[in-house]
């Protein structure tokens, strides 16, 4: 195995040696923060009070709103003539979460991104074009500094402008990519109506990321582009992407936890859960020095798989995210994720890359429209099949979910396809209708 930096060969004895260590260095840091001076003086934290990482407990947990409040500068642990860069977390209501990172913090995070990529199996040789947006999001400069640390010929591309990227792949024989899910899709089916084989693009592997997807799609994306994709998650509070990365085993995200401290709690008593029992991830960066965060509730559903990585990397792994605490809706008392359609889509070959929710109330009762768009190839005229295929997804949905949907049918690349993360779900269903 080849390995690109020393904290990817530890065993599970270092990791724990180190994090207890980093554990008691960030807490001295944080009490520099005014939100964690307070924070701690509540709880009565005290440096003392931390010496093995399970002592972690004792801290209370950070929520988002914990963060909206400390906008802009109130996290921070050192003078803000220290900070060089800032990203906003990409929500999209409420006040926005701000993280402001000092030069150091910039070269952790490129360090463990390139160590995700190099896991994934990118080198030096590879020519890597960036398909997502810059900017305040993290996916942009995030990846683009990282990539460029492992040495990569990295394009910028941003999110959009489909045929230009088309047309950059090609030309600079690109043979990496990091992408969204949906725009991934939506760039083979471009390539198609263009009409080039996607296959034959020069790409051999794809990070994709920054929103939830599944195996049925990941598998998808593979086949109509011919490559190999990897999962990759982040989220601001936590740098940015590369927390989470798959390596070439494509068996669950190795979370770096010589820079992050992982637990996995219910999320409604704030238990600690066992590996394999899904739950909501909690973070705590051990190793930002401008704006750590400690216990973070990211709200991101997901497990750790329990034992070993074929890798033999030691650092755990967690299960690809289900979907937000948030995402989840309720329809006539049953709990869903979007992804859980999503999966019974992605794995019937009639159904083409893209779909929306919507949830209607007509006052009396609420239902689930799930528009789905067909393959170019399906579109038959003959109204007896396409009946008899709205049936067939619905009756498939039904065994998921246990709810009836409407099912409508439509023509391929008719929805929205968004520059960012999809947009899934659209509840019409007013303040009653709510979960
Ligand atoms: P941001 O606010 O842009 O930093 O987005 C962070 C959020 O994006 C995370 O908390 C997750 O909900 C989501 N996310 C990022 N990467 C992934 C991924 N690979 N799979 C699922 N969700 C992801
Ligand atoms: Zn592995």
């Amino acid at each position: 195995m080849e390995y690109y930096d020393i904290a990817e060969t530890w065993s599970r004895d270092q990791i724990a040696g180190e994090q207890a260590k980093r554990l008691r260095a960030l807490i001295q840091r944080a009490m520099r923060s005014p939100f964690y001076a307070r924070r701690f003086a509540e709880a009565g934290i005290t440096p003392d009070s931390i010496k093995t990482v399970d002592d972690i407990r004792k801290i209370p947990f950070t929520c988002k709103d914990d963060l909206r409040q400390c906008y802009p500068y109130a996290l921070a642990c050192v003078d803000r003539s220290e900070f060089v860069r800032m990203h906003c977390s990409s929500g999209t209501t409420g006040s926005p979460v701000a993280i402001c990172y000092t030069q150091k913090d910039l070269e952790t995070w490129a360090g463990l991104m390139a160590r995700g990529m190099h896991a994934v199996g990118f080198r030096k040789n590879d020519v890597f074009q960036n398909m997502s947006g810059y900017g305040l999001f993290t996916g942009g400069l995030g990846i683009h500094y990282g990539a460029e640390r492992l040495g990569m010929m990295t394009i910028p591309a941003g999110a959009g402008n489909t045929r230009r990227q088309i047309k950059l792949l090609k030309d600079f024989q690109v043979t990496g990519i990091h992408i969204l899910p949906s725009y991934a899709m939506h760039v083979a089916e471009q390539v198609r109506a263009m009409g080039e084989d996607p296959r034959k693009l020069p790409v051999k592997r794809a990070l994709v990321g920054a929103e939830p997807y599944t195996e049925e799609t990941r598998r998808r994306i593979e086949e109509m582009l011919d490559i190999k994709v990897y999962n990759n998650f982040g989220m601001s509070e936590m740098n940015g992407p590369g927390v989470g990365i798959e390596c070439e085993a494509q068996s669950g995200m190795h979370i770096w936890e010589d820079s992050y401290i992982l637990e996995i709690i219910d999320p409604d008593t704030e238990e600690l859960l066992p590996d394999g029992e899904v739950g909501e991830l909690v973070l705590t960066n051990l190793t930002r020095e401008g704006m750590p965060v400690i216990r973070y509730r990211t709200h991101d559903m997901t497990k750790i798989i329990p034992g070993d990585c074929p890798c033999g990397r030691k650092h755990r792994r967690i299960d690809r995210i289900l979907g937000r605490s948030d995402d989840m809706f309720i329809l006539k008392g049953v709990n869903i994720y979007p992804m859980q359609i999503e999966q019974v889509l992605m794995s019937m070959p009639e159904v083409g890359q893209n779909y929306l929710i919507r949830l209607e109330s007509d006052g009396s009762r609420d239902t689930m429209r799930v528009m789905v768009e067909m393959c170019n190839a399906n579109f038959a005229d003959d109204i007896r099949q396409l009946k008899t295929l709205q049936e067939r997804i619905a009756h498939r949905l039904f065994d998921e979910i246990l709810v009836t949907p409407i099912v409508e049918l439509v023509h391929a690349n008719s929805l929205p396809v968004s520059e960012g993360k999809a947009k899934r779900v659209v509840d019409l269903r007013g303040e009653n209708g709510k979960a």
